[in-house]
C-alpha cells in the first residue's frame, strides 16, 4: 500500500509540511500548487528536498477549469496546461489532476470534453506525463464520478485516466459500488476524505469541514473496498481541507492521517479479502473486557488526600508495592494505585499535570497482539525499566502522555499484585459503599484534540460513537462525545473544551492538559451507597433544589423517590430503555472528581441533560479566582 496525503491538509510552510508528512510515514505526498506557489524555492529545490525526505510526489494538484471551453480560451488552456506541464517536468512528478470546470464559459458535452482530454493526453504522452480527471461535486456540467469515467472512456487515451475523490462521490450520495465498473489501470490516483454530516452547501462542506477517513459519517470504507474491487494498486492519497487542522500542529495532523488510511486499509482487507492492493495484516480491533485498575500520580501530601477521599468511598487499602512507592486501593472489581515515585513516568507526569489519573489498566483477550495492532496504528510503545519485583506488563502511550497498559491471561491482574505488592490490612478503612466497578472514564481535552483521540481509541479498539453532544457550562461549550464497546465495558467519555473558562478547560488550564477528569464507579443500590457515603464522612455535590423541582415537573417522579433523590443530591435521568443515577463527590486537587452512577439495564446515556447543573454546582463549590470558598 502506497499513502499519500495532500499538503492542503495540514499547517505550516511547504519544507514543515513535507517534514510532517515524512516523519509520520507516507510514501508520497500531492503538491497542491498554492503551497508551491508561497514558497521561496525553486522547482528543482523542491523536488530535492521531497527525494531528501524519502518521499516521492504523487500528484500535482489542481489544474482547474479546462474542459468544454470555445475558442480563444480553449487553446489558452491548452498554453496554461504546457507551462504546468514544464513545471512537473523539474517537480519530477507525472501525474496531474485536472478538475471539472466550475467555468461559466465551459460548454457542456461528454463527447466535447473527452476530445479535449485525448488532446491532452497526446501532449501530456510526449513528455511521458498523464492526466487524471475528478468529477467535483459542484462542477459545472461534469459533478458525479459516473459522468467522469464516460469521458475519460470515450477520450481513450493511454495517458488519460480517472481521479475518485470519496468527498465528491459520497456528499452527494452517489452509490460507491458503480466504482466497481471501472477498470482498475483507468484509475490514476484515489484521494480519500470523510467528512461529518453537515446540511449545507457542498462547497462550503468541501473546503472547511473534511477529516480524516474514520473521523466522520460518510461511508468511506464501502467507497475504498468498491475501489480496491477494480483491482486498483495505486496510492491512496489524503486530501482534506479543515479549518482545524490548517491550524494545527502539523506532526500530530499527519500522524493521524496515517493512522487514519492504516485503519481504513485494515477494514477494507477484512471486508475484501483478494484485494490488490497490498496492506499488512494486523490483529483484529481489540475487545476490552474491562478497566483492571487506574493509577495516580501524586505527591506525598496529596496521596493522603486522595487516598482520604478513597476511604471515604468505602475503599480500602489493600497492598504495598514491594520495592515502589506505590500502593493500591480496592473496592469491588475496582482498583486504584497511587504511585508516589520520585522517578520513572509517574514522577514526570505528576511534575508536568499535578496530581492526575495519568495511567489505565485494561485487561484484553491478548495483550501482545493489542500492542502489536497499536504499533501498527503508529502509537508509542512504552517500556519502563522493571526491576526484580516487576513484572513487564505491555504498554502503549495514550495521545495526551498518559500510559495504557494491557492484561490479558498470560500476564492476569492477579499475578501483578501477587508479584509486585505485599498484602495490606487498612487500619483505617470505612464502611464498604458497594462500589462494583468502573461505569466509565472520562477525559477532558482542547476540542480540536477530540478527532485525534477519537481515531486513536477507534482504530485500535472495537468501539463505536455515538453522536456528539453539546453540554453547556455557564461559561461555554463542551462537545461531550461517548466511545464505547457493546458489552459496556469500555465506556469512555470525551470532553472537549472550546473555552478555558469553562470548567473543562480551567481544568486543563491548571493541569496543564491533564487527561483524566473523572472515574465513575457502578454501584448496584445508589441509595444504600449514599447513605455509606454519609457515614463515611463524604460530603455530595450539592445540586440546586430548582433541580428537583423542575424534575418533578418534568418526569413526574413518585414523590418518595423524589425526595430521596433531593436528600442525597442524586441526579435522575431516564430514557426509553432505562434509569439512570448519578452522586458526584467534591473536587481532589484542580478539579478532579469522582461520580458514582446506578444505571439499569438498557439506559444508553451518560445524564448528558443534568451536567450542565452538575457543572453549575460544581462551579459553586470551586474556589475562584481568591474569592471565599462558597
Ligand atoms: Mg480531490
Ligand atoms: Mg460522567
Amino acid at each position: 500500500m502506497k499513502t499519500s496525503i495532500a499538503t492542503v491538509s495540514i499547517s505550516g510552510d511547504l519544507r514543515e509540511k513535507l517534514e510532517a508528512i515524512a516523519a509520520s510515514g507516507f510514501d508520497g505526498v500531492e503538491i497542491f500548487e498554492n503551497d508551491f506557489l508561497a514558497y521561496y524555492r525553486s522547482p528543482r529545490d523542491v523536488a530535492r528536498m521531497v527525494a531528501d525526505l524519502g518521499l516521492s510526489i504523487t500528484l500535482f494538484q489542481p489544474f482547474r477549469d479546462f474542459e468544454g471551453l470555445p475558442e480563444p480560451q480553449r487553446s489558452q488552456a491548452f498554453e496554461r496546461a504546457e507551462r504546468k506541464f514544464d513545471l512537473m517536468g523539474e517537480l519530477g512528478t507525472d501525474l496531474m489532476l485536472v478538475c471539472s470546470s466550475v467555468s461559466p464559459l465551459a460548454l457542456g458535452g461528454v463527447d466535447r470534453a473527452a476530445a479535449d482530454l485525448r488532446e491532452l493526453g497526446e501532449r501530456a504522452a510526449k513528455r511521458n506525463l498523464r492526466v487524471g480527471y475528478e468529477a467535483l461535486a459542484w462542477g459545472r456540467h461534469v459533478n458525479d464520478h459516473r459522468d467522469a469515467w464516460e469521458i475519460v472512456r470515450r477520450a481513450d487515451h493511454a495517458s488519460i485516466g480517472i481521479i475518485l475523490d470519496s468527498f465528491h462521490t459520497l456528499s452527494r450520495g452517489i452509490d460507491p459500488e458503480s466504482i466497481r465498473k471501472i477498470p482498475g489501470d483507468k484509475i490514476f490516483i484515489v484521494q480519500l476524505a470523510d467528512a461529518p454530516k453537515i446540511d449545507m452547501d457542498l462547497l462550503y462542506w468541501s473546503r472547511h469541514f473534511r477529516n480524516m477517513p474514520g473521523e466522520g459519517d460518510l461511508p468511506v470504507t464501502d467507497f475504498m473496498r468498491a475501489v480496491a474491487a477494480t483491482g486498483y494498486n495505486g496510492a491512496i492519497s489524503l486530501e482534506i481541507f479543515n479549518d482545524q487542522f490548517r491550524s494545527g500542529s502539523p506532526r500530530t495532523i499527519a500522524a493521524d492521517g496515517h493512522r487514519s488510511l492504516v485503519y481504513l486499509m485494515d477494514q477494507v482487507r477484512n471486508a475484501e479479502p483478494g484485494i490488490a492492493i497490498k496492506v499488512p495484516i494486523l490483529p483484529p480491533r481489540v475487545d476490552v473486557h474491562g478497566v483492571a485498575f487506574v493509577e495516580f500520580a501524586a505527591d506525598e501530601d496529596e496521596a493522603q488526600t486522595l487516598s482520604h477521599h478513597l476511604r471515604q468511598l468505602g475503599f480500602r487499602l489493600t497492598g504495598h508495592h514491594r520495592s515502589k512507592a506505590v500502593e493500591r486501593f480496592t473496592q469491588g472489581d475496582i482498583n486504584i494505585i497511587i504511585n508516589t515515585e520520585r522517578e520513572g513516568l509517574a514522577h514526570s507526569a505528576y511534575l508536568t499535570h499535578g496530581i492526575s489519573a495519568y495511567a489505565l489498566g485494561l485487561t484484553v483477550g491478548d495483550a501482545a497482539a493489542t500492542v502489536e495492532r497499536a504499533e501498527a496504528l503508529g502509537a508509542q510503545l512504552f517500556n519502563q525499566r522493571v526491576g526484580p519485583d516487576q513484572l513487564a506488563i505491555p504498554a502503549i502511550r495514550g495521545i495526551g502522555g498518559g500510559v495504557i497498559y494491557f492484561l490479558d491471561d498470560h500476564s492476569p491482574l492477579g499475578r501483578v499484585w501477587d508479584v509486585e505488592f505485599d498484602a495490606a490490612r487498612d487500619p483505617e478503612a470505612n464502611k464498604d459503599a458497594g462500589l462494583r466497578r468502573v461505569d466509565h472514564v472520562a477525559q477532558t481535552m482542547n476540542y480540536e484534540e477530540m478527532l485525534t483521540w477519537i481515531l486513536f481509541y477507534r482504530s485500535i479498539f472495537k468501539v463505536s460513537k455515538s453522536p456528539m453532544v453539546d453540554v453547556v457550562d455557564p461559561s461555554g461549550l463542551i462537545r461531550s462525545q461517548v466511545i464505547e464497546n457493546q458489552a459496556g465495558s469500555l465506556r469512555l467519555t470525551l470532553n472537549g473544551a472550546e473555552s478555558h473558562r469553562t470548567l473543562a478547560g480551567r481544568f486543563i488550564a491548571e493541569t496543564f492538559g491533564s487527561s483524566i477528569q473523572h472515574l465513575a464507579f457502578a454501584s448496584d443500590d445508589i441509595f444504600q451507597t449514599a447513605q455509606a457515603l454519609h457515614q463515611n464522612g463524604m460530603r455530595a455535590l450539592q445540586i440546586s433544589p430548582n433541580y428537583y423541582d423542575d424534575l418533578q415537573a418534568r418526569l413526574a417522579l413518585p414523590q418518595a423517590l423524589l425526595d430521596d433523590l433531593r436528600a442525597s443530591n442524586i441526579l435522575y435521568d431516564r430514557d426509553a430503555n432505562g434509569e439512570f443515577y448519578q452522586l458526584y463527590s467534591g473536587s481532589v486537587g484542580e478539579g478532579f472528581f469522582f461520580e458514582i452512577v446506578q444505571r439499569s439495564a438498557g439506559y444508553q446515556g451518560y445524564g448528558a441533560v443534568n451536567a450542565p447543573f452538575r457543572i453549575a454546582a460544581q462551579k459553586r463549590a470551586l474556589p475562584i479566582l481568591g474569592l471565599p470558598n462558597r
